[in-house]
């Protein structure tokens, strides 16, 4: 738990979010400014900086099958969705807490800017 991090506040209840799922150890909310139909962050409870510096690789997976149940619970599994992990200046992280941010509900561009 970090005291300042935004997304533990979030985890804490201390700001508000619209929660679409929660487990034991994970949380899945919606992206205060939606860029797609669909756009939820999955982060672990547990606060980590960045992917650069998760080292659980159990809490990795959970991470990452937590997205998936999130992309099937929204419908956005059979069209297809995308799964980002913005890390660091150049990969565009805004928020220091560990993110997945899952996007559907209309066609994704590649490359991303
Ligand atoms: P990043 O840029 O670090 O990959 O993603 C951070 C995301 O957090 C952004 O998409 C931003 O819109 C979202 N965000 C920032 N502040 C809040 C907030 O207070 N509530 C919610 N639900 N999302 C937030
Ligand atoms: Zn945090």
């Amino acid at each position: 738990m970090s005291e300042n991090c935004l997304f533990c506040k979030i985890v804490r209840g201390e700001i508000p979010s619209t929660r679409v799922a929660e487990s034991e150890t994970m949380l899945a909310f919606r992206d205060v400014n939606p860029q797609a139909p669909v756009h939820v962050l999955v982060i672990p409870k547990k606060h980590v900086a960045s992917l650069a510096v998760a080292d659980d690789a159990s809490m990795l997976s959970d991470l990452l099958s937590f997205a998936a149940s999130v992309a099937r619970s929204e419908e956005i599994e059979k069209p297809g969705y995308r799964v980002v992990a913005n890390t660091g200046p150049d990969g565009g992280q805004t928020v220091d807490h560990l993110h997945l941010h899952v996007l559907g509900g209309r066609h994704m561009t590649w490359p991303p800017g």
